[in-house]
C-alpha cells in the first residue's frame, strides 16, 4: 500500500500527529505495536498544560477531546507537615492546564481519529522503517494475521515512544545524545484511592511523596527511594506508612494498590530529532525527569510542530518547516528539561538531608520559598508550569 505519513506507535504523540494531518485531509496510516485495549489502559501522566491544550484548541478538538477536564490551578506544597497553596493560574492570567489522565486523553484520540475514518492498524508486530535518506522511503511490518506487510509513504513519524524502534534505525553517527541520570530513585504506585484537593508535593525529613489525582477515584503517588531500589521490600503495608509519614497526614485514606513501579528517571536527548524523511516525536527523541509533568505536553507540542510542517510540505511545497522540525521542537524541550531538573533537585534536595548534603538542603529550602515570597519568582516558575507557547 502507499500513503502519505505512516506513524509509527499510537500513544499521544502518534495520535496526535494522525488527528492534526486527518483535520486537514492528509492520509496517514497508524501502526501500533499493542491492542487497542491494552494502549487504552495504560496510566501514566495526568495534568494536559496549557501550551499542550491549546494544540486541540486550535485545531477545533478541544470539544471532543477535553470535554469535562478540570482546570488545574493550584498545587500543595508541604513542607515538614506546613502547606502552602501555590496558585499557579493566578500568576500567569489564567493561563492553567487541565486535569485529565493521559488514558482519557489516549482513548478519545483514538475514538475521534476512527470516527474521522482514520486508519489505525493496532497489533502490528515488527515494524521497520527503510529508506528514510531517500525519496521513497517505506515500512515494514507483520500485521495482526501475521501476513507480512509493506507501506510506501512521503514521510514517517517515529512516535514508538523510548524502546520503540524509530530512532534505532538512524545511524549512530548522525545522532548526538545526551543523558544524564539522577542521584534518587523514584517509586511511583497508583491507587484506587481518592486524589488529593491539590497536586501535592511534600517534603520532609522521612524524604520527599507527591500525590496527584489520577481521575475521581484514582491517585498516583511519587517516592523518593535509593536507585534501583528494590520493588519487592515496597509492601502495601509499607507503602502506605511511608505515605503517611512523608506526606504528614494520619488520615490519608488508603485503597487497593493497582501498579507498583521502581522507575529509572533518566534525562535523555537526541539531536537532531530527525534524519532524512524520518522525524522522531515525544519519547522516541527525549524523555524528562517526570516531576514536572512534562512528558506527555512535549509529545503533544512535537505533534503539532510535525503536523504543521508536514501539511506545509505537503500542500504548500514548503519543506522550511519540517527542516526547522528539530531546532524548533528542541528549543522546547530543553527549556522543560530545565525546568524539570531545577523542580526535581529542588524538592528531592529540600527533603532528606541526607540525599544531596545539608549545603543543598539549605539551597534547596531557599529556593522553594522563594516562588512564595517573590511575585517575580512565582511568575517565572507557573508560567514554566503553564508551558511555553
Ligand atoms: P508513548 O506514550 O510511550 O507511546 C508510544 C507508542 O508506541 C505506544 O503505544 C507503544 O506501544 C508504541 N510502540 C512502541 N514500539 C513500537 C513499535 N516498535 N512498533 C509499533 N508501535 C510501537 N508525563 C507527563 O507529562 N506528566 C506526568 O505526570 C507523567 N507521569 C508519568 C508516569 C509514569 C509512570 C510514566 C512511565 C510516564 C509518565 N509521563 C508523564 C511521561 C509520559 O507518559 C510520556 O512522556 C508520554 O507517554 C509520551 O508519549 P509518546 O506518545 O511519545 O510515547
Amino acid at each position: 500500500g502507499t500513503t502519505t505519513v505512516v506513524v509509527i506507535g499510537a500513544g499521544v504523540a502518534g495520535l496526535t500527529v494522525a488527528n492534526l494531518l486527518r483535520r486537514t485531509g492528509i492520509d496517514c496510516v497508524v501502526l501500533e505495536r499493542h491492542n487497542r485495549d491494552h494502549v487504552e489502559r495504560r496510566q501514566r501522566a495526568g495534568v494536559l498544560d496549557f501550551a499542550a491544550e491549546q494544540v486541540y484548541v486550535r485545531a477545533g478538538l478541544d470539544d471532543r477531546l477535553l470535554a469535562g477536564a478540570p482546570a488545574s490551578g493550584s498545587l500543595e506544597i508541604r513542607v515538614d507537615g506546613v502547606s502552602r497553596l501555590f496558585d499557579a493560574a493566578a500568576h500567569t492570567d489564567g493561563r492553567a492546564g487541565r486535569l485529565l489522565p493521559q488514558q482519557v486523553l489516549v482513548r478519545r484520540l483514538i475514538e475521534t481519529f476512527v470516527d474521522s475514518g482514520g486508519d489505525l492498524r493496532f497489533d502490528s508486530a515488527d515494524v521497520r522503517p527503510h529508506d528514510i535518506d531517500g525519496d521513497r522511503p517505506y515500512v515494514t511490518y507483520l500485521d495482526a494475521n501475521g501476513h507480512a506487510q509493506r507501506l510506501e509513504a512521503d514521510y514517517v513519524a517515529g512516535c514508538d515512544g523510548f524502546h520503540g524502534v524509530s530512532r534505532s534505525v538512524v545511524p549512530p553517527d548522525a545522532l548526538t545524545t545526551y543523558r544524564h541520570a539522577e542521584d534518587v530513585g523514584w517509586f511511583t504506585v497508583l491507587t484506587d484511592s481518592p486524589p488529593p484537593k491539590y497536586p501535592l508535593l511534600a517534603l520532609s525529613r522521612h524524604g520527599f511523596a507527591a500525590h496527584f489525582g489520577r481521575g475521581p477515584h484514582a491517585s498516583r503517588f511519587y517516592l523518593q527511594c535509593p536507585p534501583g531500589d528494590d520493588l519487592d521490600a515496597w509492601t502495601d503495608e509499607r507503602v502506605w506508612r511511608q505515605l503517611r509519614l512523608r506526606l504528614a497526614d494520619d488520615t490519608l485514606p488508603d485503597g487497593p494498590v493497582v501498579e507498583k513501579a521502581v522507575i529509572d528517571a533518566r534525562s535523555f536527548v537526541v539531536d537532531p530529532m530527525s534524519y532524512g524523511r524520518l522525524f522522531l516525536v515525544g519519547d522516541a527523541a527525549h524523555i524528562v525527569p517526570p516531576m514536572g509533568g512534562k512528558g506527555m505536553n512535549l509529545a503533544i507540542a512535537d505533534a503539532d510542530v510535525l503536523a504543521h510542517a508536514l501539511h506545509a510540505a505537503v500542500r504548500n511545497g514548503d519543506d522550511g518547516p519540517l527542516r526547522a522540525y528539530s531546532a524548533t521542537c528542541l528549543r522546547r524541550v530543553w527549556n522543560d528539561q530545565e525546568y524539570s531538573r531545577w523542580l526535581s533537585d529542588m524538592v528531592f534536595h529540600g527533603a532528606d538531608q541526607s540525599t544531596a548534603g545539608p549545603f543543598h538542603w539549605h539551597l534547596a529550602r531557599s529556593r522553594l520559598d522563594r516562588i512564595f515570597t517573590s511575585t517575580n519568582a512565582a511568575r517565572a516558575f507557573a508560567d514554566l508550569m503553564a508551558g511555553t507557547a
